[in-house]
Formats: C-alpha cells, structure tokens, sequence
C-alpha cells in the first residue's frame, strides 16, 4: 500500500542539546518486578507488540518495552522501521517529566542543495532517487536506543534484544500486510541482492502468506549490537558495510563516509507543548513539524464546539479542515532542522497568535486560499517542495512504575531505499528534504545541507488529563497526513468521548494548505462529500484506506479510583495492544 502527495513546504525550529555518542559499556540491572497495574504496549505489528510486552513481563520499562518493539520491527515490518532508519520518542515519567530524543537520520557531510536537482538543475523525480545510496541518511534508532535505555531503562541491554534476536533466528511468517508491500514495492524490497534472497522466491515471486523467513544475518547482526553495544552500529564491520552499499550502489551511489556514522549523535530536544480543553499535549519539536501541527490544529479548534456537534457532523469535519490547513501553510514555509535554520517555535505557538489564525475559521464558509501566518521570530524562508511516501511504525508502551513512551521510527518508504545490510534495510529518509533549495532566489528552509536532518511529520503525543495523568500516548504513520491522524485520535477521545480504539477507527481527512481535501473512501465522511461541498470545499479527493496506521494507549479511569491502561490499534492495519 502506499500513497504518494507532493506538498508545498520548508519548515523551523528551537533549542536543543546534542548528546553525545554513547560508550560501549551498558549498564547491567536487576529488577524485582511488582505488578500494581499492568502496563500495556500497542504496535503494528503483534510479534512487535509482544516483545514489548515480554520486556514489561521482566520489569522493564516503558522505555525498556520500547526499544524492543522497535528492535522488533526491524525484524517483522521490515517495509516500515528499523534500526536502519531514525525515530522520534517521547518519554513522560512517572514524575511528569517529558523528555523528547531526536533520532532522525542525517545528510552525509558532502551533501549539498544540488543533491537531488538532475543535471539541468531541476529536481528529479521522486521514485528515481529513492532506491539507492543518495537517499540515505545516517540512522539514528541505535543511537536512541543506547540514550533511552541509559536515561530510563531498568533492564539489562542485552535483554532488549532477546525477541527480536529469537524472531530473526528462529523465523516469523509473512502477513498478508508483508506480502502485498513486497508485491507493490519491488523496486525497493528487491533492490538489492539481499533483499531478492531473503523476500522473493527462486521464480521472482514475493514470498506468500504464511511463509516462514529467517533472517540469520540480521539475528547475527541484533546479538552483536547486544554484546557490544550501539558503537557497533556506528564504528567498524555494520559502518563499513552501509558506507559500502551506499557508495557501491548500482543506482544513486552516494559519497557518505565513515566519519559520518561515527559522529552520529541522538539530540535531546525540548518537547513542544500546547493545551486543548484543559488538557495538556506534548510532543516532537523540529525537525519534526507534527508537534507543532497537531497542536497548531487544536489550538485553532478550541472555540468551536466539536463535542456538540458530534463526529456525524460535516461542520466538525469541515472546522477540522480549515484548522489543518492554516497550520501546515505554517509547517510548509517554516518547519527544518533547527540546527540549521531558525524556527519560530514559541510564536507559532503563541496563543495570541493562534488565536488570530483561528479567525480565519468559519463554520459556513471555505477559505479559498491560505497562506502561511507571520509569527513572532519568523525568518525569510521559501516554500520548498515535499515528496513524500510511507513507511513508518509508530508504538506506545506504559509500565507499571507509571512511565509512558510514545515512539515512531520510520525507513521513509516502504524498504527504504531498498539497500540492505546485515539482514536490515537502510532508509531512504532523505527525500524528505525540499529537492528544490531555493524559490526565487530565497532559501527553502528545509533545503539539503551536509549533516542536517529532513524535515519529518512523525507526531508521537502524549496527552495528559486535567488530573495530571496521563491520558493517551498516540502516534501514526503516514507521510504527511500523520499529524491529520493524530490530532482526529486527540479529538475523538477528548471530545467525541470515544475510547482511543474507537478514536483511532474514526475516518481521516487530510488536508494540507492547498485547496485538496482528501477524505477516506468507504467510511461516513464520503457519504459528507456534498455537505462539505456545500460548504465551500470544491477539490474533494477520496482516498482509499490502507495507508493510515495508528496506535495508542490510554488511561481508563476505574469506577474504583483505580483505572487501567488499554490500548488502541488501527483496525486498517495488522496492529494489536498486549497487555503486561
Ligand atoms: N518519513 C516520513 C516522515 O518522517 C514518514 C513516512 C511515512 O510515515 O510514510 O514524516
């Protein structure tokens, strides 16, 4: 399944602290589990939900559970995450501290704003320089790994790597999700020669459902970065072998080198945070532009009465609409890699601000055109042009000690740029840089440059409650509609009062600054189509589903005084939540 936009954008940003590489040497532990309430972990895939879910079982974490459903994800979603990609993690303790790791890939030093013009100096096409090296960035998910499990693990490292260790070993079987990415995304599953072996037959054929694979290098691979730690990734034979598939591929070969892996650093950035309703949200700063969107988004809603209205109403939907589309005119123009750009973080958040933008809603009215706003701070910047594919997981896990981790890690398209080493597939996350550097002579903030992170829409969230719980850890894949995913879950659940499955079920629509709507075919909202056309929409595009993939976990406050954690999965995709 995958979806392909082109969006206007360039994008912002704030401060942050880069962490450096972690030493070899992890921590060993040991932990005496006691159950008050069980955790829970919601994921993708059910293999990968269970091995966060054994983590719990062990006394691990939130952070521990995390790290290995991403370890297992790698294993089992090979089309959608890895360690050969990046991710965005939110971690709230069981203090309400909320912490935010920027793992996103980078550009090779060499890189330059030319990388993906053609030699006529236009920008290339899309599916011509995903397979390959040029697409790559440096991954960042090992990184993270060694941070978080450093900053909030419980477990032994070694111990993370256990499931996705056994899974590679001892083999999963293909799901029919598996099987139709490999039919569909060819040119990047079978890219490469070890992607041919291991996912397509003697005959060429994916391999059908219900087949078993195994995948020795990569269990090799996970047992090595067990024992040595995440310099393994980094430094030596795993580095060497990504420098050499990027340089030597047969098709975009890039000049990254190994000095760009060894100075991989994870970033520890200040979380974005808003309010809705007396509920707080805090999510990914730059160089993700979900946080800052979905908040944007909410924030714009809040005089209008969603609840009342109810999710049958074509003008809750329409609000919806309006809102999304003024905050990603604002995602477009001013949303990068902060360490390159300056991103007016503060003024887009601003609730003055915002709350001018808000009167350019109206509930019986469609605006024609929208347009970026001028927040406080902002910097000259072009819109740039996005090109964006899917391939992403995101996943939610809370302990029993009270720590909740909200996490999305990606490759970018379906297998990534189709290069594999050691059994994983490299990403592909550099196309989701702007090809164009610059619009008329003015520079697109989200331009390729030597060691800066693309600009990315993962969004995961944690909401807390009026009651200073937590209420809901939420995150989606999907390309740019992640943050449209997200906010509808936040709404569904603060203001539909639905469950965060229920939430999660509703339908999608997406809109970003131009005047297209897409609405997801076969649900309530295609049946609002003349509704929302009436009410000015006049470029509606039904999209199909398949593509949207969200999973989250809630609090359900008990009648008791007690509540649990329950979980929520896309019911459009293969994902489950496995209580502790
Ligand atoms: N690479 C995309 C991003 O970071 C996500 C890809 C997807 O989910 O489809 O925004």
């Amino acid at each position: 399944m995958r979806f392909k936009s082109i969006l206007a954008a360039a994008f912002a940003l704030t401060g942050c602290a880069t962490l450096p590489p972690m030493a070899i040497t992890m921590p060993q532990r040991t932990v005496a589990s006691t159950i008050a309430v069980p955790g829970m972990v919601s994921a993708a895939d059910p293999r990968a939900a269970e091995a966060g879910a054994s983590i719990l079982r062990q006394g691990g974490s939130a952070a521990d559970a995390a790290i290995a459903t991403m370890l297992a994800l790698t294993v089992v979603e090979p089309q959608s995450s890895g360690i050969g990609g990046g991710s965005y993690l939110v971690f709230r303790d069981a203090k309400g501290v909320i912490e935010t790791y920027d793992s996103r890939e980078v550009a090779p030093h060499a890189a330059t704003g030319s990388w993906f013009l053609g030699p006529d100096g236009k920008p290339r096409a899309f599916e011509d320089v995903v397979p390959g090296g040029t697409s790559v960035g440096v991954p960042g998910n090992m990184r993270m790994a060694a941070r978080a499990s450093h900053d909030h693990g419980r477990l032994e490292w070694k111990a993370l790597f256990q499931p996705a260790i056994a899974l590679a070993r001892d083999g999963y079987v293909v799901t029919p999700r598996l099987h139709g990415a490999l039919a569909e995304e060819r040119s990047t599953a079978g890219f490469s020669a070890g992607g041919r072996a291991l996912f397509y037959g003697a005959d060429g054929q994916p391999l059908g459902v219900g087949t078993r694979v195994f995948n020795p290098a990569l269990a090799a691979f996970l047992t090595e970065l067990a024992d040595r730690g995440p310099d393994a990734f980094y430094v030596g034979p795993n580095a060497n072998g990504i420098v050499a598939a990027v340089r030597g591929a047969s098709h975009n070969p890039s000049p990254m080198d190994a000095g760009d892996l060894a100075s991989y650093s994870a970033k520890k950035r200040a979380p974005v945070c808003g309010s809705y309703r007396g509920y707080s949200l805090c999510g990914m700063g730059p160089s993700s532009s979900g946080g800052v969107a979905v908040i944007q988004t909410l924030a714009m809603l809040e005089r209008f009465d969603l609840r009342a209205l109810g999710p049958r109403s074509p003008v809750a939907w329409h609000l919806i609409t309006e809102s999304m589309r003024l905050a990603y005119a604002d995602r477009d123009k001013y949303l990068a890699d902060p360490d390159f750009v300056s991103v007016p973080v503060a003024g887009l958040l601003d609730p003055a601000y915002l709350a001018e933008r808000s009167k350019l809603i109206s509930p019986t009215t469609t605006n024609a055109i929208v347009v970026a706003g001028n927040p406080a701070g902002a910097p000259k910047t072009a819109l740039g042009v996005e090109a964006v594919e899917h391939g992403t997981s995101s996943f939610a896990a809370a302990d029993t000690m009270g720590n909740v981790a909200s996490i999305t890690s990606t490759i970018e398209s379906g297998f990534g740029s189709g290069l594999m080493v050691n059994g994983y597939y490299l990403n592909n996350e550099l196309t989701d840089f702007s090809f164009a550097p610059s619009v008329d002579g003015v520079a697109v903030a989200n331009r390729v440059e030597g060691g800066k992170r693309p600009r990315s829409s993962m969004s995961p969230m944690i909401v807390t409650g009026p009651d200073g719980r937590v209420r809901l850890a939420v995150g989606a894949a999907g390309g740019p509609t992640i943050p449209a995913q997200v906010l509808k879950a936040i709404i569904g659940v603060i203001d539909w009062q639905l469950s965060a499955q229920e939430a999660i079920a509703q339908p999608v629509i997406f809109a970003p600054s131009g005047p297209t709507v897409y609405v997801e075919g076969d649900t309530p909202l295609e049946a609002m189509i003349p509704a929302l056309t009436a009410l000015g929409h006049r470029d509606i595009k039904v999209r199909p589903h398949g593509t949207f993939k969200a999973n989250a976990i809630e609090w359900v406050a008990g009648s008791d005084g007690r509540g649990r954690w329950a979980g929520g999965a896309d019911p459009r995709s293969e994902g489950v939540a496995v209580s502790q």
